[in-house]
């Protein structure tokens, strides 16, 4: 099976197995314990997981905190900081993002909505990408108590002009979280240099690492005051009490070695897939040049990620036909009675959404086997 599905999720890889194995082995300790050795092993464990992904994204260890995904990161700080700053007794209950964010973050909105939040839903340009004058437009006036504004976009692939954000967000001093979900591991994250960046979620398992965990890096608002949010979980105060419940050790050292081994490899990586994404992408110019139309523009786009459209060709019907020997995606999970919201916010047609292809690519994939793209007439 040729697997070109790699922003849905991706392989785990044998040294992040490796590492995780003694954890769901001999090493069974709960972290929280405390004084014997199986708990310390599992606490120390822990630990060095978290400087992983501090290293990762360029923060400090106690700014990570673990998280069950990216849906979960999304949900506690879009509904911890709602809640925490918006409640009955303040005024204030303006919330701000964009058209195009992933569902965890659109319809968590959408539930504050329906509770007497205010929120405004920016439009997006034809490649998904929010004007950053009109953001710092609309956060001047509204002065929301949250703007949440994803990085790299999982259907098109676009970056977002993500400091140009930071550096509004970081001068009005309001509340800025982005979704760098897609990103992690193919930009490089610094998150002391993007100051306005106070909140930042990710997951494990789109760099291959496993699912079902993830982590959400929640800005100090100096070296010992902690930002204050509502948790989504209470419980035993667990995660500096931002996140309750027995860590998932095996997991949070899979996703520490994935976070490690992004690091280390990402320029590689990175090259690696522009180099397949060109060798694609030319065998669709030079092949199917009136028969395509690609949905993203070549620059700023996270690398591996070929989004486009099969002039006339159910998107549905090809992936089902290919899919004996490869797997692909339409861009989401894109039904036919409720067609991928992103496209449809780049101005897109029913009709040409519904001939949208996405193809994600893997560094370990070798040339010969995107060869059959040749053969597609
Ligand atoms: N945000 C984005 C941009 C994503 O692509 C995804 C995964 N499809 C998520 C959030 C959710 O991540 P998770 O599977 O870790 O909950």
């Amino acid at each position: 099976m040729l697997y070109l599905d790699n922003s849905a999720t991706t392989k785990i890889h044998p040294e992040v197995l490796e590492a995780m194995m003694p954890y769901l082995q001999e090493e069974y300790g709960n972290p929280s314990s405390k004084f014997y050795s199986l708990a310390e092993n599992a606490k120390k464990a822990v630990a060095i997981a978290r400087q992983q992904v501090a290293d990762l994204v360029g923060c400090d260890s106690d700014e990570v905190i673990f998280t069950s995904g990216a849906t979960e990161s999304n949900n506690m700080i879009i509904k911890g900081i709602a809640d925490y700053y918006g409640r009955e007794d303040q005024g204030n209950k303006n919330m701000l993002t964009s058209k195009a964010e992933h569902p965890s973050v659109i319809e968590t909105f959408e539930f504050l909505g329906e509770r007497g939040y205010e929120v405004t839903y920016m439009d997006v340009d034809q490649y998904a990408r929010v004007d950053v004058e009109a953001i710092k437009k609309v956060a001047d006036q509204n002065q929301p108590l949250l703007t949440s504004i994803m990085w790299g976009n999982n259907e098109i692939g676009s970056l977002n002009p993500i400091q140009e954000l930071s550096q509004i967000f970081e001068e009005n001093k309001l509340f800025f979280h982005t979704d760098a979900t897609q990103v992690v591991g193919k930009v490089p994250i610094n998150l002391k240099e993007l100051k306005g960046i106070r909140f930042l979620s990710l997951s494990a398992h789109k760099m291959g690492g496993p699912k079902g965990i993830g982590a959400v890096i929640i800005r100090k608002q100096s070296k010992e005051i902690y930002t204050r949010l509502t948790p989504l979980l209470h419980g035993g105060g667990q995660e500096n009490n931002y996140r309750s419940g027995t860590l998932a050790v095996h997991n949070i050292v899979g996703l520490g070695k994935a976070a490690e081994r992004a690091a280390i490899n990402l320029e590689s990586n990175v090259q690696r897939l522009k180099e397949l994404e060109n060798y694609l992408t030319d065998i669709f110019k030079n092949n199917l040049k009136d028969k395509i139309k690609f949905n993203s523009d070549e620059k700023d786009k996270i690398p591996g990620l070929v989004s486009l459209q099969f002039i006339g060709v159910n998107n549905e019907l090809l992936i089902k036909k290919l899919s004996d020997y490869t797997a692909l995606s339409s861009g989401s999970a894109c039904s036919s009675s409720k067609p991928s919201h992103v496209l449809n916010a780049t101005g897109k047609s029913l009709e040409e959404v519904r001939q949208t292809i996405r193809i994600t690519l893997s560094p370990e994939l070798s040339k010969d086997s995107l060869e059959f793209f040749t053969r597609i007439k």
